[in-house]
């Protein structure tokens, strides 16, 4: 942006809110080219003007796209909790802007993509865009002959599983052995994959994601590594 202004420059720099920003500004904690500024109002040029705070210079910086091979054991929520969160594998400047672009289980490994750019988040997880997410299943029960011909068609067709109004989308179920599968789906509900299984009396023993859409996990991304996305990836949503 040519101009802001301060407090939302402030917000957008450091952990404060837009009303914490003020308080800071008003405490005489912010200077403006080296001196010291009060109004939340104050245009500013991100680009041309040096600004501090608690005495710490600040930058804009721009939007970020990172790929994650999740490990066990981490969860993808915001807030702490019982195991330790995706964020807190990835050591990048305000951390706790990005988010998980379509969450993954505890107990599920494999690719999360994780940005502060809501608009792109959406067009990667709204079912609207049908953006595939390809899951490899180990299963408790082989499936293999007419079981698995039966099972292929029953996740093409569509599953109403339990408490949801409408059956799922057309899923692509490939047996690449009896316990070992992949499915392809294009929504995102919740646990959805264990419980398509489940509603055809299977169980995930262990589940992987290994793309979405066009993007795969990178091969050499052992699990907690991570990258940035290149900008040819990123334009691919
Ligand atoms: N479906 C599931 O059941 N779990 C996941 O983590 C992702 C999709």
């Amino acid at each position: 942006p040519a101009t802001m202004r301060l407090d939302r420059f402030l917000s957008e720099t450091t952990p404060l809110t837009r009303s914490l920003a003020k308080k800071a500004l008003k405490a005489g904690e912010v200077t403006l080219n080296g001196k010291p500024v009060k109004q939340p109002a104050q245009q500013i040029s991100p680009d041309e003007d040096a600004v501090t705070w608690q005495d710490e210079p600040l930058e804009l910086v721009g939007k970020r796209y990172l790929m994650l091979h999740k490990p066990l054991g981490v969860e993808c929520t915001a807030r702490r909790g019982l195991y330790p969160r995706a964020i807190d594998l990835l050591d990048v400047p305000r951390v706790e802007r990005l988010q998980p672009v379509g969450r993954l289980d505890v107990d599920t490994t494999g690719l999360l993509l994780m940005t502060d750019d809501g608009q792109w988040l959406h067009r990667i997880t709204s079912p609207k865009h049908r953006c595939d997410k390809v899951y490899r299943a180990t299963l408790a029960e082989p499936w293999e002959g007419d079981t698995a011909a039966w099972a292929i068609e029953r996740m093409a067709e569509g599953l109403l599983l339990e408490d949801d109004d409408r059956p799922t989308r057309p899923a692509t179920l490939t047996m690449l052995g009896p316990v070992e599968a992949e499915l392809a789906i294009s929504e995102g509900r919740y646990h959805q994959v264990k419980r398509m299984f489940g509603a055809l009396g299977n169980r995930v023993t262990a589940l992987h994601r290994r793309a979405i859409g066009p993007l795969e996990l990178a091969a050499g991304l052992a699990p907690g590594e991570w990258r940035a996305l290149t900008d040819d990836e990123i334009a691919r949503f």
